[in-house]
């Protein structure tokens, strides 16, 4: 047993996982860049006034998961547990409201919330955030929708389902809000002990609650979507409209309510069918036209959406996706040599061959030529270059280390030489000139 372990709650990615982080990290980078959403990085740690002003004091986010730092009596601070709070902030502090409208921006990073935690939830996971800051809506509700969806089928997810709400504005909600806590009130025998001060506290959060007591209880609670003030019905049914023309399908579900103050009208969430407990979303977003007036800046609308990136590789793994684990390459060749004490024309031919773009590892060890040929073997090269006599005259032995073939190759024609096998390699085809 080790002395330290990892956090609890965190986790190592270790380098078999890898590639597996890398692909989604790219379809992410070439989604936000079809797109159009630019990248943006925040720091890790923000004011904690911008999470509690911003997000809600009465929030689970801001109650109990925000990690507070200990800060020597600086300014204070806590690791982000989301990360819509600090680009809006970013947004404000910039003059982003002089650029063009909206503004687009992505970003992947880790988030850290101080939760209990269990399988999909963690104390540090990384999120694809997307946000377009400035823009009322509609269009742009269902182009965020969409493009959330998108990311599902590109990562090859499949029976992705996604659930649409509308929680309404400052004009609607809190009429809903005192209807709801009256419906509460009127049950508080019912409510589970330690749910019962959010009806005064935070109602909305008993709505979404997957508690058995309160799943029941909540069949019969008043709907937010019909009581929606006129101007969010119409905004409403305008995202249904272009969501419809998109063709993305999705249910309606009275019931989302998304656990951050900041949000307004509409609200997603996406589950794979089949799984689809609390700890289960493998993402979600909302509109947050409060959220920079919060934050001490003018009235701007906004809508973003945020991805577990966790989620989505243990739902590939649920699915037995060949993507939830993809093989690590191997390098294209390895130069080992005859002379084992020689590492330093090893070292120098692998750096010639990386300065040309190749995948190269050199043998560093002092072991016998064949010992440095097994390893090669093992990394899974496609070739080994062989460092040995010929080297007199410039020349080195290439063996392709699958056909078990070998050649003279001279060392200025080495690179070509080892791209090219590489090439025919990739598309199934065996070395040969
Ligand atoms: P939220 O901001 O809570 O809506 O989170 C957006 C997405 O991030 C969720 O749908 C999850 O996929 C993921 N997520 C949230 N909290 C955690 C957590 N503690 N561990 C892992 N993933 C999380």
């Amino acid at each position: 047993m080790p002395a330290f372990r990892a956090p609890r709650g965190t986790r190592d990615i270790l380098p078999a996982e890898g590639p597996a982080w890398a692909r989604l990290a790219a379809i992410a980078a070439d989604l936000a860049r079809r797109y159009g959403y630019a990248p943006i990085e925040t720091p890790l740690f923000e004011l904690t006034a911008i999470f509690e002003r911003g997000l809600g004091e009465g929030t689970d986010v801001v109650e109990k998961e925000l990690f507070r730092l200990e800060t020597r009596g600086d300014e204070v601070s806590a690791l982000r547990p989301e990360n819509t709070a600090g680009i809006v902030r970013a947004y404000l502090e910039h003059g982003m409201q002089t650029w063009h409208q909206p503004v687009r921006l992505s970003t992947i990073g880790s988030m850290f919330r101080y939760d209990r935690p269990q399988a999909g939830r963690y104390r540090q996971f990384h999120q694809w955030d997307a946000e377009a800051i400035g823009d009322p809506g509609p269009a742009i509700d269902a182009e965020l929708v969409e493009l959330n969806a998108r990311f599902y089928a590109e990562v090859g997810l499949t029976e992705v389902r996604a659930r649409l709400n509308s929680i309404g504005d400052p004009a609607c909600r809190p009429g809903y809000v005192a209807e709801l806590t009256a419906f509460y009130r009127r049950r508080e025998a019912l409510i589970p002990e330690g749910d019962r001060r959010r009806v005064a506290t935070n109602p909305l959060r008993l709505l979404d609650s997957k508690e058995e007591a309160l799943v029941a209880l909540n069949a019969d609670a008043p709907r937010i979507v019909e009581r929606l003030c006129a101007t969010c019905a119409e905004h409403f049914a305008a995202v249904r409209v272009h969501l419809d023309a998109l063709g993305i399908a999705y249910e309606l579900e009275p019931r989302l309510v998304r656990g951050l103050d900041y949000y307004t009208r509409t609200a997603w969430e996406f589950y794979r069918a089949g799984a689809e407990g609390q700890q289960q979303a493998l993402g979600g977003g909302g509109r947050y036209d409060g959220l920079a007036e919060l934050l001490g800046g003018r009235p701007t609308p906004g809508i973003g959406f945020a991805i577990g990136l966790e989620r989505v590789i243990l739902a590939l793994e649920a699915q037995e996706s060949p993507h939830a684990r993809p093989p690590s390459p191997g390098p294209a060749a390895v130069v080992v040599g005859a002379d084992p004490d020689d590492t330093a024309t090893r070292l120098r031919i692998a750096t010639e061959l990386r300065a040309a773009g190749l995948s190269v590892r050199a043998d560093l060890g002092r072991r016998r030529l064949g010992r440095q040929l097994e390893g090669a073997a093992r990394e899974g090269a496609h070739f080994a270059v062989i460092v040995g006599d010929e080297l007199a005259a410039g020349n080195v032995l290439v063996r392709d280390l699958e056909a078990g073939t070998q050649r003279t190759v001279p060392l200025g024609g080495l690179a070509r030489h080892i791209a090219r096998g590489e090439a025919q390699h990739r598309h199934g085809v065996a070395a040969e000139e």
